[in-house]
């Protein structure tokens, strides 16, 4: 089976490992791709926001299945044109990537599945919004109505601040969601779904600050581990009953079936789960722990989704834990420098409990060179959390590259 795997990121370099492992696999290509994923991939370069593009380069080239890492080229319909092309394709179509990209949509279907997730008005008028925010008190969390880029979330601790946060959102234009203030501990499960069934894969915590004791600004995520603990079995199978399995029906009942990787980020208290936000693709970091414990199985069930085959399908785990550490340009999420040298990679350990994913990386003159903010992801898997953490932290530390920098916490909660 030749396969395309539309991303440039550490998630697309592992969903690239996870997939070389299976003997299924004939040829794998990269779109764009990165310098890790160039070792057992072909890259190219392809417009990938654009379906009927991608759609020609699957015809051209042969591909038989197409997995969509980010959200924005399901957001842009691209797995509608690749399905009606007759390629089997991983990821929602653009109706369905709502559950992403609109925060009121998501409330709404929610609301009608009967899911918890917190109360909630939309506003597009800030004196509303405001009486709405005084008359309830903080802390209250104010939204963007749309794809923020992780900067659309106000947790306001206080009235004066959400204030503020309906001002600054709504200037963005579109609407705010204003939701009530959830406690307990996050998690987040990742499901495959094909549009009726539904096979969960792995839970997982991230740290998405960019500083020790998570602080700090927020970033695109600077490590995570699965499973996660406070997610054990039954918060697990409560959240598939409660939530995952009530939306994809009513997905279906409004004729906008929900087929891909449906990311639930949810909020855990006492072991009941809410519903924060829904995702509609893996999490990076998350992906490159999951795809360390599922390894070649992810292509199977991945396919199996694609293909509407998942009744009956279920990950098959070992007793098994795994943490990914990224590895971040000094400064990152503000300004910092691209094109340093990295050295040290050819002799890191690669082996299954050992993996060293890039994000923005580039070879230059035979050399890797850094390319972006977050570049490379240690990943160790191991019996234990602790010997997951150990063998992840064993490669960030032997990375030879003077303006990295990694935070040294990861995992610390679960520890
Ligand atoms: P991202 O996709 O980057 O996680 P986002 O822009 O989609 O962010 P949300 O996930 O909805 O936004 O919110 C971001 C974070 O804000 C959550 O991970 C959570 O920590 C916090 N948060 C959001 N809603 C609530 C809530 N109702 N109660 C408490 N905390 C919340």
């Amino acid at each position: 089976m030749n396969i395309l795997i539309l991303g440039g990121g550490a998630r697309e370099h592992a969903l690239a490992w996870a997939c070389a492992q299976n003997p299924a696999c004939d040829r794998l290509v990269c779109a764009p791709g990165n310098a890790g994923t160039e070792a057992l991939a072909e890259n190219a370069a392809l417009d990938i926001l654009d379906g009927e593009n991608v759609a020609r380069f699957c015809a051209d080239r042969g591909i038989d299945f197409v997995i969509v890492g980010p959200e924005a080229p399901l957001a842009a319909g691209v797995a509608d044109v690749l399905r009606a092309a007759g390629v089997a394709t991983l990821g929602p179509s653009a109706e369905a990537a709502r559950l992403e990209s609109s925060k009121a949509f998501t409330k709404e279907v929610c609301d009608a599945a009967g899911a918890p997730t917190a109360a909630w008005a939309r506003f597009e008028d800030a004196d509303a919004a405001k009486a709405h925010v005084r008359a309830g008190g903080a802390p209250v969390v104010v939204k963007a109505d749309g794809l923020a880029a992780g900067k659309g979330v106000v947790v306001a601790e206080s009235v004066a601040e959400a204030e503020g946060a309906v001002d600054d959102l709504l200037a963005l234009g579109g609407s705010v969601v204003v939701e009530a203030f959830l406690r307990g501990e996050e998690a987040s499960l990742f499901v495959l779904c094909d549009g009726e069934a539904a096979v969960p894969v792995g839970t997982a915590q991230d740290h998405k600050r960019a500083g020790e004791g998570d602080t700090g600004p927020n970033t695109g995520g600077m490590g995570a581990y699965s499973p996660a603990p406070v997610c054990g079995p039954e918060v697990e199978r409560r959240a598939m009953d409660r939530i995952v399995r009530p939306v994809l029906r009513e997905m279906a009942r409004r004729g906008t079936p929900f087929t891909g990787v449906l990311y639930a980020g949810l909020m855990i208290e006492d072991g009941a789960p809410s519903l924060v936000e829904f995702n509609v693709r893996f999490g990076d970091p998350e992906c490159q722990a999951l795809m360390m414990r599922l390894g070649a199985q992810a292509l199977d069930l991945m396919l199996a989704c694609a293909e509407g085959r998942l009744e009956g399908e279920r990950a098959s785990w070992a007793d098994d834990h795994a943490m990914t550490v990224v590895l971040a340009a000094r400064g990152y999420p503000g300004g910092y420098a691209k094109d340093e040298r990295i050295g040290g990679l050819d002799a890191l350990p690669a082996t299954a409990d050992q993996q060293t994913f890039h994000a923005g990386t580039a070879r230059e003159g035979g050399m890797t060179v850094s390319a972006g903010g977050r570049v490379l992801s240690a990943t160790g898997r191991g019996a234990t959390l602790a010997e997951a953490r150990r063998r992840a932290y064993a490669l960030a530390g032997a990375v030879e590259w003077p303006g990295g920098t990694f935070r040294r916490d990861i995992g610390w909660r679960a520890l």
